[in-house]
């Protein structure tokens, strides 16, 4: 079996163009490009994602498919009508402009739409009056977010802060991710990459040496449960957590605490235990389950899959006990 033969379907490169499922055609300068890549949010002022005042890039594209996901318009590596409902008021400015007829009013004045067959042209969005239609993803240069992100330059200042791109997988698009981590730098701010690692080496190996702060995922360490919930094994994960770690590289390991899924003491106590194996872990921090999100996956034309409890405050803790002393948690 070829390596990256265990990366899902949908990886560029992989097995299969778009096997996310998706309806569009070809957008074949997502994550094959060096200089432009699919960005589907700029977020300033983020405190969450790395050290300090952040703007987090994110990148579209996903190889995982995890259980509780609540970023399904991530998932494609180009980018998608997202449809609220809800937001529609039947004006039908969408009908005329649809090249595919792909819109119409039916009875009682209700907007219709079929999603097969969309060519993600994005003319009824452009046209849409109320947001109901949204085109979600757009291609960006290099040169446009290193615009964007410098805006707030005096605030990394103060704050030991920067840029961190993320997902997705930004690993989908390395290349570029590459490239844009390298003119960060270049420009003076400090870089994060948030990452899944469910990637071949190679790929971890372009953004290395642009890359100040990595946080990522370990979301299960057993390899059937993760791939039972997440559609992909943990191989190539664990490998490329001790290839950054060999490599003496900045790190924190993220944790998404899912009921039902790893909140349990099993489950953390092979987290742990893998964790106690790395010499460069900086820390290991708590991502507790939220269930919002509903409204994206219908958004999509898609099943929303969960509706969990958020873990407490109390299992987090008893969680976190779990790990040796030597390794902090953070929650
Ligand atoms: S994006 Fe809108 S206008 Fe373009 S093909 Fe799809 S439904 Fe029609
Ligand atoms: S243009 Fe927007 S608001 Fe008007 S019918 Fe189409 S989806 Fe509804």
């Amino acid at each position: 079996m070829r390596e990256d033969s265990e990366t899902p379907a949908g990886f560029p490169g992989g097995p299969g163009p778009h096997a996310c499922g998706c309806r569009a055609p070809e957008f074949p300068s997502a994550g094959t490009e060096p200089d432009r890549m699919c960005v589907f949010d700029i977020q300033r002022m983020s405190l969450h994602d790395g050290p300090g005042i952040r703007t987090n890039v994110f990148l579209k594209g996903c190889n995982l498919r995890c259980f509780w996901c609540h970023n399904p318009e991530s998932w494609n590596v180009h980018p998608d009508i997202q449809y609220f409902e809800a937001k529609c008021i039947g004006c039908g400015s969408c009908v005329s402009v649809c090249p595919l007829a792909l819109h119409g009013i039916g009875e009682g004045g209700v907007h219709v739409y079929k999603r097969d067959g969309c060519t993600v042209c994005g003319k009824c969005a452009e046209r849409c009056p109320s947001e109901s239609l949204v085109l979600t993803g757009r291609m960006m240069t290099i040169d446009e977010i290193v615009k964007a992100a410098k805006r707030d330059m005096p605030f990394y200042e103060k704050s030991d802060g920067g840029v961190t791109v993320s997902g997705g997988e930004p690993l989908l698009q390395y290349a570029a991710a590459a490239k844009l981590l390298e003119r960060l730098k270049d420009n003076g701010v400090r870089t994060a990459l948030e990452s899944a690692l469910c990637v071949p080496e190679d790929h971890l190996d372009a953004v290395i040496p642009y890359t100040d702060f990595f946080l990522v995922d370990m979301k299960i360490a057993d390899a059937e449960q993760h791939k039972k919930f997440t559609g992909a094994s943990n191989r190539l994960i664990k490998k490329n957590f001790h290839h950054l770690d060999d490599l003496r590289c900045d790190y924190c390991m993220r944790v998404p605490l899912v009921p039902g899924v790893n909140d349990n003491k099993e489950a953390m106590f092979q987290i742990a235990e893998f964790a106690s194996g790395l010499s460069c872990l900086s820390y290991v921090e708590f991502l507790p389950y939220h269930s919002l999100g509903e409204g994206k996956f219908k958004s999509l034309g898609l099943e929303f899959r969960t509706g969990l409890e958020p873990p407490s405050k109390e299992t987090m803790a008893v969680l976190a006990g779990i790990f040796p002393e030597t390794v902090e948690v953070r929650y």
